[in-house]
């Protein structure tokens, strides 16, 4: 040891250990601890290098070693409350040493709490972790005094109030006679932040679980679709409209799927395709909304060469394309009349005459129609031909709004946030509690689609490997906010549960306002002792004005007491 640097007598630490064989413990202090065989921990960790790799073999390994150098820095003021700032200090490598770590001999140490400076080198012989590594794994290129390095990192950083990274300059593993270690702040390391990661906790099963959801979303997508598998739901709303869209699928009834907008009518229209015997033939959607009046019989049936200026070629419609399998009219509400009177004829002829074309066509198609908009009342109006609402609304499903499944968010959301998170190519492990309970609660007025938005803008507002958290979906709604549903049924924030607990309890207990003033005057004039100055502070009152409503009480006949000051 050079000559500036003394061990005290470690008599006071010794004192620390204490073996009870009778009730089958070990204790430094209040810690219990075990005696372990070294052996075993090398045995450890060769499994957890085979299982988790080197890294993370090492992250874990530091953590245990941090957490140790943590427990015994509480012993550093302790046990030496009048000695000088380095004999404290000297604690940890005496307990470490007392430990049986490695004998360990400071060769450098300065140090200031105050300022955060911090600059020590130390020598460690006979490093039972050294020795147990060199056992597994043969000289190794790299140290590997990892939870010796951890326990060194922890005990100081705890020691001087902030994160100082020591790092190993030679090692035993490495096939030196000793270890030397390094230890300076973290930002003071040219590659300290490359180090952080050995003292974080990093949840390799989250990592894992996110990789296998984006496995699932990537899978989903090459994949061919399962029949429905598409379609997730549980809710008793979603499950019955499902059972519906089940048995007509068999069949080749007409559908009309009616429900809010965003309710997933397209998809809906598709699992229905698919669990149908035409599943092999084309699905074709069509968004009659979308399309301009003037062009929409030609996008439907079809247009021969010259027919109208313009149609350079001959062109198939959309009952032609889907011929063999499904066809969907979305929007159907929206179908200008002229080309309602032709789609009825359609229907009831099974054929298309395609625009400017002398001859029809036989088409085989099964129709889905689908609208948000009344239809029956569209009728009334005289917008919609009642004929053709007929022969629409044989077999009609209602898709119910999310508002009626919130069943369905969780599962919804957690479905859109792999297939997200594989698009955008983001590592996301989640929603955060606070993040999944508001949209439990959202009123959802766009429904899957709104969902489907929300989920894709916190994909891509969450940081890399973290989680979504609520800001990133509802950014008006502060860190502090309590989110709930109002009396409107809309998201909002809401008084904290401890403050709606307190107003009921008040409530339930029939006390008049009266009464609760009265108690809790009193209440903080006894906790203020009887200072009348005090109390008013506690309340947020001034000494006159705590007087006043005292004299009120009183004059209720309620009891004040008396003040001592
Ligand atoms: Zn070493």
């Amino acid at each position: 040891m050079p000559p500036n640097i003394k061990y005290p007598p470690d008599s006071d630490l010794r004192r620390l250990l204490r073996f009870e064989p009778d009730s089958g413990s070990i204790w430094l202090g209040d810690q219990r601890m075990v005696l372990m065989h070294t052996t075993a921990l090398a045995a450890l960790r060769q499994d957890l290098m085979n299982s988790v790799g080197a890294d993370h073999a090492r992250r874990i390994l530091t953590r245990m070693g941090y957490a140790s150098g943590l427990s015994d820095a509480e012993y550093a003021i302790r046990q030496r409350p009048n000695d000088s700032m380095e004999s404290q200090f000297l604690v940890g490598p005496q307990l470490h040493m007392l430990e049986g770590a490695a004998r360990v001999t400071p060769v450098k140490l300065s140090f200031d709490v105050a300022t955060g400076k911090f600059e020590g080198e130390f020598r460690w012989d006979h490093s039972w972790e050294a020795y147990a590594h060199q056992q597994k794994f043969g000289v190794v290129d790299q140290p590997a005094c990892w939870v010796l390095l951890g326990y060194a990192s922890g005990y100081t950083s705890a020691f001087m109030g902030k994160l100082i990274l020591f790092k190993e300059t030679r090692c035993g593993a490495c096939g030196d006679d000793h270890c030397l270690i390094v230890g300076k702040p973290i930002e003071e390391w040219s590659d300290g932040e490359a180090h952080r990661m050995y003292f974080t906790d990093d949840s390799l099963m989250k990592k894992m679980e996110a990789l296998q959801s984006q496995v699932e979303a990537l899978k989903s997508s090459i994949e061919p679709e399962q029949p429905g598998g598409k379609l997730i739901g549980k809710s008793s709303a979603f499950r019955q409209a499902y059972a519906l869209m089940e048995k007509a699928a068999k069949t080749q009834v007409t559908v009309l799927l009616t429900g809010e907008t965003g309710v997933g009518k397209e998809r809906f229209a598709r699992a229905l395709h698919e669990l149908s015997p035409r599943s092999s033939a084309p699905f074709v959607a069509v968004n009659c909304a979308a399309l301009p009046a003037e062009l929409i019989e030609a996008e439907l049936f079809g247009v021969e060469k010259g027919a109208y200026t313009g149609a350079h070629a001959a062109r198939a419609g959309r009952f032609e394309r889907a011929h063999g399998g499904t066809l969907l009219l979305d929007e159907v509400g929206d179908l200008p009349l002229p080309a309602q009177a032709k789609l009825l004829r359609v229907l009831q002829e099974g054929e298309v005459e395609r625009v400017g074309a002398e001859v029809t066509r036989q088409v085989n198609v099964r129709l889905v129609a689908a609208t948000n908009v009344d239809l029956e009342k569209a009728v009334r109006e005289g917008r919609f031909r009642q004929d053709l609402w007929y022969r629409l609304n044989v077999y009609p499903i209602c898709l119910p709004p999310l508002r009626e499944r919130l069943a369905d968010v969780a599962p919804l959301a957690n479905a859109m946030l792999a297939r997200f998170c594989s698009l955008h190519d983001k590592r996301v492990t989640g929603f955060a509690e606070r993040a999944m309970q508001a949209l439990e609660q959202h009123a959802w007025p766009g429904n899957v689609r709104e969902l489907e938005n929300l989920v894709e803008r916190g994909v891509i507002l969450a940081c890399q490997g973290g989680m979504i958290e609520v800001e990133h979906l509802f950014p008006h709604l502060t860190q502090t906010a309590q989110t709930g549903v109002d009396a409107s049924g809309q998201l909002a924030e809401l008084p904290s549960a401890q403050d709606d607990e307190l107003s009921a309890r008040i409530l339930d207990s029939g006390s008049s306002l009266d009464d609760v003033e009265a108690r809790v005057l009193n209440h903080a004039v006894t906790r203020a002792g009887g200072n009348l100055s005090q109390a008013a502070r506690l309340l947020g009152l001034s000494r006159a004005q705590l007087a006043y409503r005292q004299k009120r009480s009183q004059e209720r006949g309620q009891a004040a007491p008396q003040a001592t000051v």
